[in-house]
């Protein structure tokens, strides 16, 4: 029942002394330190016509894909009164087949593990090899969930650096490695935002300073994210794994395949690894619908490893498209393009948002005097080169309202 002074649906006031209707927000809350002051992760999900903006796959699922994901996921139906198989046996084993047939390595179910989402996956990591007392690196700018993932998890986050051309100086990142002596270092190949491609023997050379940074503690973890890496004009880096039982390849069904809706993500390394991170996870974390959705996919992989071809060449088709329009773009091996140069972070601002008038939704992730597209369909592609070709002029009033600075996605 509601006391007299507090009308039905309204807030009770909790705190003893602070006077009725006083506001209550996240930082009257008891929320952790290291979390407060933060923004929670958010690009812009705006009604527009073109939404280029978080590299997304622009194909729908063929029909075919999704009458056999109705028929597998109405099998799973039948047994929803059950918990799913807590260790997900079956598509681990058809991830693995995924990974030997593409990645040039061979792997087994052993090797494999999965979760919601390559997130979750990064999340596990971080519970299980960081936490509090322990630190994570990173290459800035680079996917800002890594960061964000750490501090949820209570663990210290170091941003590393990047070159002027947003690749990893070796020298300059094993320096780093180091100096931080960090638990765990995070590689994105192909990098998000900026597109571009780490080698291999950057990876190696990263691997070697970081165990050599911690030999008194057993070493430390180095995650390869290669969530974009089947849009690469190179190749996998999971042959890595071979021999170092500290690296781990991340990976996720949100690009390549298509579904980002599905949230699946998943790692190959070491056994041991497979091992340690179970410590962590939830018991029936994945779905059976999620779990039978995913092997559905993966049963029509040569069909949506056609659509990524045809990604592949659109992403190519924009970076050609901004250099004629006299656009700098950094080389890009992802579905996604970055491109400027803008005058600092108020002209990637501006940019942004004339292009939004034109109906097409970028990406403006905080690096200043850069914006990001990501590789549509042929007609999308077409909408933003028209809108990018119009920056060109001079700028228009203002017609939408400007929102927060953001992260990348
Ligand atoms: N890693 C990178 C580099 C990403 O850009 C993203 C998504 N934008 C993810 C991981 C997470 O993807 P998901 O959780 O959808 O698998």
């Amino acid at each position: 029942m509601s006391s007299p002074d507090t009308a039905p649906g309204t807030v009770p006031d909790i705190s003893p002394g602070t006077p009725p209707g006083t506001p209550f927000g996240i930082d009257d809350l008891p929320v952790r330190d290291e979390l407060r002051g933060k923004s929670p992760y958010g690009a812009p999900q705006l009604d527009v016509p073109v939404r280029l903006n978080t590299n997304e796959n622009p194909y729908p699922l063929p029909e075919p894909l999704v009458e056999r994901i109705t028929e597998r996921v109405r099998e799973a139906a039948r047994r929803l009164n059950r918990y799913p198989d807590r260790d997900a046996v079956e598509l681990r084993t058809e991830l693995a087949a995924y990974l030997t047939k593409t990645g040039g390595h061979a792997v087994g179910v052993e090797n494999v593990w999965a979760a919601n989402g390559s997130n979750e996956v990064i999340q596990q990591l971080l519970q299980t090899f960081g936490g509090p007392g322990r630190t994570a690196i990173g290459f800035e700018p680079s996917y800002s969930m890594h960061g964000l993932i750490a501090r949820g998890t209570g663990t210290g986050w170091i941003s590393g650096p990047r070159g002027e051309d947003f690749t990893i100086d070796r020298a300059a990142a094993v320096a780093a490695i180091a100096e931080h002596a960090p638990d765990v270092v995070f590689v994105t190949t192909p990098n998000n935002p900026t597109g571009t491609a780490v080698p291999a023997g950057t990876v190696l050379a990263l691997y070697e300073a970081a165990q050599a940074a911690r030999s008194a503690t057993g070493g430390a973890m180095v995650v390869v994210d290669e969530a974009y890496v089947e849009f690469s004009h190179g190749e996998s880096l999971l042959p890595l794994i071979e021999g170092r039982p500290r690296l781990v390849v991340s990976r996720t069904m949100s690009k390549a395949f298509g579904a980002a809706g599905l949230r699946l993500g998943y790692l190959a390394a070491h056994p041991a690894v497979v091992d340690a991170v179970q410590l962590v996870r939830l018991p029936y974390h994945l779905s059976a619908v999620t779990q039978a959705t995913a092997l559905a996919a993966l049963e029509h992989t040569d069909t949506l490893l056609g659509y990524v071809e045809q990604l592949k060449t659109e992403r190519d088709r924009l970076v050609a498209g901004l250099r004629a329009l006299g656009f700098e773009v950094t080389e890009s091996d992802a579905n996604f393009v970055q491109f400027g140069r803008f005058d600092g972070a108020a002209g990637s601002h501006e940019a942004w948002r004339r292009i939004l008038d034109r109906g097409v939704l970028v990406r403006d992730n905080g690096v200043p005097g850069w914006l990001r597209v990501t590789a549509g369909t042929p007609a999308e592609n077409d909408a933003f080169l028209d809108a990018v070709r119009e920056l060109r002029t001079p700028p228009a009033a203002a017609t939408v309202p400007t929102p927060p600075k953001e992260q990348s996605a």
